[in-house]
């Protein structure tokens, strides 16, 4: 469009009604939006602008948010057809090449609308343009639809608004100007790094496959490209970028993740936390500037325990913590890995040379796709981590009576699959009655069981986890105590069996009240959360202070799925923030 840009700067200082004449068009139909968002200026920032936004909206109940929804068109619908969309539907449709469709592709967009709106009573709504802004393909969005028709009702209105507000995001972005030059870029890195995989159609990359050794070849020469002043692959497959700080005798700063994953995994689980410290070196090494510590940019090989059972096998070894009795370990083929890393070249003998001593280190901060639905559903974009989460694993079983369906009356039966039902049901209570606990039964199953018999033996598995190791035994202690009682009254008795336990990791003070004036500088929320899951952080933590940064995940924050991810504006966010840490760390 050829209109001239507009300013942060005349949006906060112009006269109200000149100002929100400026943000005409961002929401379709719906101009009172942004003109209602005017309330909060100045905006420190454009994000800080499309969060006053999404507030505006959030807070003006479901009739209005309702009536927004219903002023979009149908994607490749009747307005389309006679040309009646508003200038930015029509620049969003072209360029998602709706505007060109086979007969066949239009029929199917059509009958996907109708089966849609006869669902939800509102039109489907995507933002086409995607998360990189450069427009999703015709197929990406026909499949993006079959999904969401399964969606609940309530679910998929706020999907609807959370995709109103990333078209704006981008229609703001091109009426100020902006490109998240540095978040697209860092973006395609990842689209880069996903054309190595074990599978075919499939983003899979394990330990020490074809893949994964160029996946470390590939993340060495970017690191090399980017100005690190030593990059070097490890005894165990990790890539070590050092840039180096103003002097000598500094103490440096760790960083990473991980860039193995799981089977079918998504492009940004780990790998973010390497491609963005990555961009920001390769911006200092650009400028010419030094830190006063040095940056140790990590790379870890392997964190997933997709290969080998052991996991953490990258952080493990930077800990002291790579166990000699894991080489003999086998892989599904039968290759132990000890062989596997001698055929990568690495050599075992190296291993414990890779001890970090902490005394050298500031600590080691990380930043990750959060890998869950609470920022995506808040609409922020960026979180800080309070604490990585300590867990408890077992598994169990439950042994009653097998006997026959037809002639063992109800008061006479000693199931043991209902009483493994129970006791899920009493998990699922009592972790909801804390913030931020979580219980699941994930494996459930009777063998041999039969149609027409009573369930004789159920066996089971218990993950159990929270904040802090004293939340998460008092959860452990009562289930184990249901457990007992569920049993006493049933007449069955049962086997548990701890199979991994995992300290909670709490975030360092200082360290992460780094990313909270990081986040706050930017102009966007500082939201504080725990990580569900586990990190290569928790293995730092049991040698240095740490503290992550999470990044918001799209589509409800799903992750190990090809689902998974991130638009290149959240990216350029975290890249801000972690320049602003770096700049504001004094070692
Ligand atoms: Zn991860």
């Amino acid at each position: 469009m050829s209109h001239p840009h507009i300013t942060l700067n005349q949006i906060n200082t112009l006269p109200r009604a000149e100002a929100a004449a400026l943000l005409s068009g961002l929401y379709e139909h719906s101009d009172w939006i942004a003109e209602q968002a005017l309330d909060a200026r100045p905006f420190a920032s454009a994000a800080a602008l499309k969060h006053a936004m999404v507030k505006v909206l959030a807070n003006a109940g479901r009739a209005p948010q309702l009536a927004l929804v219903r002023a979009h068109p149908e994607l490749a619908g009747k307005a389309m057809v006679s040309k009646s969309l508003t200038a930015e539907s029509t620049h969003e449709q072209t360029k998602a090449g709706l505007t060109h469709c086979t007969p066949e592709e239009f029929a199917q967009i059509q009958q996907l609308n109708a089966s849609y709106n006869a669902k939800f009573g509102f039109p489907f709504i995507l933002a086409v343009r995607g998360p990189r802004g450069t427009g999703l393909n015709k197929q990406q969005i026909i499949r993006t639809f079959e999904r969401r028709l399964h969606n609940h009702p309530d679910y998929e209105l706020a999907e609807c608004l959370r995709n109103i507000h990333r078209i704006v995001e981008i229609r703001l972005n091109d009426k100020l100007g902006y490109e998240p030059a540095l978040g697209h870029e860092v973006w395609d890195w990842h689209e880069w790094l996903a054309q190595f995989s074990d599978a075919q159609d499939a983003l899979t990359v394990t330990y020490l496959t074809d893949a994964h050794l160029k996946c470390a070849r590939t993340i060495e020469l970017g690191m090399k490209a980017c100005g690190f002043d030593e990059v070097r692959i490890d005894a165990v497959g990790n890539v070590v970028g050092v840039y180096k700080a103003a002097s000598h005798n500094a103490k440096t700063l760790m960083t990473g993740s991980h860039y193995d994953t799981v089977r079918n995994g998504g492009k940004y689980d780990g790998r973010l936390g390497i491609f963005v410290p990555m961009a920001c070196v390769r911006e200092l090494a650009r400028a010419g500037k030094r830190l006063p510590f040095n940056l140790e940019v990590v790379a870890f090989a392997e964190e997933e325990g997709q290969r080998y059972k052991a996991t953490f096998l990258g952080s493990g070894a930077l800990v002291g913590d790579f166990k000699k009795e894991w080489l003999d370990q086998q892989d599904a083929d039968g290759v132990p890995l000890r062989q596997a890393m001698a055929q990568a070249g690495l050599d075992i003998n190296d291993i414990p040379k890779l001890t970090r001593n902490a005394a050298e280190y500031v600590g080691f901060v990380e930043v990750h796709i959060e890998q869950g639905p609470v920022l995506n559903e808040l609409d922020i974009p960026l979180g800080v981590v309070t604490s990585i989460n300590g867990s408890v694993r077992f598994v169990g079983e439950i042994v009653g009576m097998a006997s026959h369906a037809g002639t063992t009356p109800m008061d006479r039966r000693r199931d043991a699959a209902t009483a493994v039902a129970e006791l899920a049901l009493y998990v699922e209570k009592r972790a909801a009655q804390g913030a931020n606990l979580v219980g699941t039964i994930g494996m459930l199953s009777v063998p041999n069981g039969s149609i027409n018999v009573v369930p004789g033996r159920c066996q089971f598995s218990l993950d159990l986890r929270a904040t802090t190791n004293e939340l998460r035994d008092s959860l452990m202690h009562d289930v184990e105590a249901e457990l007992q009682a569920i049993c006493q009254r049933r007449g069955v008795h049962y086997t548990l069996e701890e199979t991994m336990r995992a300290s909670a990791a709490p975030s360092d003070a200082k360290l992460q009240s780094r990313w909270e004036n990081a986040v706050h500088s930017l102009g966007v929320p500082v939201f504080h959360l725990p990580s569900g899951a586990g990190h290569d952080a928790m293995k730092l933590h049991e040698v240095m202070p740490q503290a992550m940064l999470f990044v918001r995940g799209q589509n409800a924050g799903i992750s190990h799925n090809p689902l998974e991810s991130s638009t290149s504006d959240d990216i350029q966010l975290a890249i801000d923030a972690f320049m602003h840490l770096l700049h504001h760390l004094h070692a």
